[in-house]
C-alpha cells in the first residue's frame, strides 16, 4: 500500500487515522456485529453515533444552545435551493458574489424571488473578497448570503461583511472547521462535508432556532423543510449514517488533535510555507490578492498553460495528486485542508522548487 499527498479540492484527504479507525469498526462495530452501513438508523447503536458526532461538534465550534445543527443528505447545491424555501419570505435577498458557488447560489435564489448581487469581485476573476464593509442592503432583504472560502479562487473572508443587522447565511464548504468561527455572528452555517470534514453525501447545517419554522415558501418539499429535519433530529428521512458516523471520527480527531484553534495555528503554518515560496519564487506565482489569501485553496500559474500542464503531470507521477486548477481558472490549486500533513506541503514546495531550477 502506498499513499499519496492528496491535494483535491473535494472530495479530498481524510485523516489517515479516521480511514484506520472505519477498517478496523468496518465488520463489527463497537460488538454491534454489524458495520455502520448495516445497521437502523433507528437503532439505539446508531443514535449514539449521531448524538456523540453532534456533541463533538457543539463543543469543537462552541455551538450556542439556540442553534440546531443538522446532518442532511444532499449536497451544498441542495441547500442553494433550501436556503431560499426556508428563508425567502420577502422573497427578497442579497447575495455577494465571490466566485463560481456563490455565483450558483445567486443564480438558484433567482428562482424563487428577487436576489440582489450588492457586490460582486468578477471583476478582477475573483481573485479578492470585496469591500463588505457598507453594502446597498435591501430593507427587505430576508437574509445577507456569502460564500465564505471560495474554493476555486483560492479567497477568503478574514471579516465578515456587515449585513446591517440582517441574517448572515454562509456556504463554508471548503473552509468548515478548519478555524474557531463565532457562530452568534450567523443566522445559518452549512457546508458539504466533503471538502474538509468527511465523504461526500450529506451537508451539516448550523441554524439559529428561529429561523426554523413552519413558515416556508409554498412548494417546499418536505424533507427539504428545515423545521421536519430538526423536529426529527435529522432523521426524518434516513440519513445518511455511514457519512456521519466518519464525520464523528472526524470531529475525534479534531479534538485529539487539540481542537480548532489548534487546527487554526497548523493551517496558517502549513499556508505559510506555500505562499512564501510563491512570494519568493520568479516563475510561480500566486493568482490572489495577499489579504484575502486562503488557507485551504492555494491556487498558483506559471503563466505557461504547457508548463503547467507539465507541472501537474511531473507532480503527479512524484505523489503529489490532483494539483491540476479548475477548468474556469486554469494552472494549478493546491487543496491544503486539515488532514493534509505539514509534510505533504513541504514536498510541494520542494518539488516546486526542483520544477523551477529546471525550467526557469
Ligand atoms: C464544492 C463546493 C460546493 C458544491 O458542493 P456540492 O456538495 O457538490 O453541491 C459549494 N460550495 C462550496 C464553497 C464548495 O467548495
Amino acid at each position: 500500500m502506498s499513499r499519496v499527498y492528496n491535494f483535491s479540492a473535494g472530495p479530498a484527504v481524510l485523516p489517515e487515522e479516521v480511514l484506520k479507525s472505519c477498517q478496523s469498526d468496518m465488520l463489527d462495530y463497537h460488538g454491534s456485529g454489524m458495520s455502520v452501513m448495516e445497521m437502523s438508523h433507528r437503532s439505539a447503536v446508531f443514535q449514539g453515533i449521531i448524538d456523540e458526532a453532534e456533541a463533538d461538534l457543539r463543543d469543537l465550534l462552541a455551538i450556542p444552545d439556540n442553534y440546531k445543527v443538522l446532518f442532511l443528505n444532499g449536497s451544498a447545491n441542495h441547500q442553494f435551493a433550501a436556503v431560499c424555501m426556508n428563508l425567502m419570505k420577502n422573497k427578497a435577498a442579497d447575495y455577494i458574489i465571490t466566485g463560481q458557488w456563490a455565483k450558483k447560489a445567486y443564480a438558484e435564489a433567482q428562482k424563487y424571488g428577487t436576489a440582489n448581487a450588492v457586490a460582486s469581485s468578477a471583476d478582477e476573476t475573483f481573485s479578492y473578497i470585496p469591500d463588505c464593509s457598507d453594502l446597498p442592503i435591501d430593507d427587505d432583504a430576508d437574509y445577507v448570503y456569502i460564500c465564505e472560502n471560495n474554493t476555486i479562487y483560492g479567497t477568503k473572508y478574514k471579516t465578515l461583511p456587515n449585513t446591517k443587522g440582517k441574517d448572515l447565511v454562509a456556504d463554508v464548504s471548503s473552509c468548515y472547521l478548519s478555524e474557531p468561527m463565532d457562530v452568534t455572528k450567523y443566522g445559518v452555517i452549512y457546508g458539504g462535508v466533503q471538502k474538509n470534514i468527511g465523504p461526500a453525501g450529506m451537508t451539516i447545517n448550523i441554524i439559529r432556532e428561529d429561523l426554523i419554522t413552519d413558515d416556508v415558501l409554498p412548494g417546499t418539499p418536505t424533507v427539504m423543510k428545515w423545521k421536519t429535519q430538526a423536529d426529527k433530529g435529522s432523521l426524518y428521512n434516513t440519513p445518511n449514517c455511514w457519512d456521519i458516523y466518519v464525520c464523528g471520527l472526524v470531529f475525534k480527531w479534531l479534538k485529539s488533535m487539540g481542537g480548532l484553534a489548534e487546527m487554526q495555528r497548523r493551517n496558517i503554518e502549513k499556508a505559510q510555507i506555500l505562499y512564501d515560496y510563491l512570494d519568493a519564487s520568479e516563475f510561480f506565482k500566486g493568482t490572489v490578492r495577499r489579504e484575502d489569501r486562503s488557507l485551504m485553496n492555494v491556487p498558483f500559474v506559471t503563466g505557461d498553460a504547457d508548463l503547467d500542464a507539465q507541472f501537474v503531470k511531473e507532480a503527479t507521477a512524484a505523489g503529489l495528486v490532483n494539483l491540476k486548477g479548475h477548468r474556469t481558472v486554469g494552472g494549478m490549486r493546491a487543496s491544503i485542508y486539515n488532514a493534509m500533513p505539514k509534510e505533504g506541503v513541504e514536498a510541494l514546495v520542494k518539488f516546486m522548487g526542483e520544477f523551477e531550477k529546471e525550467h526557469k
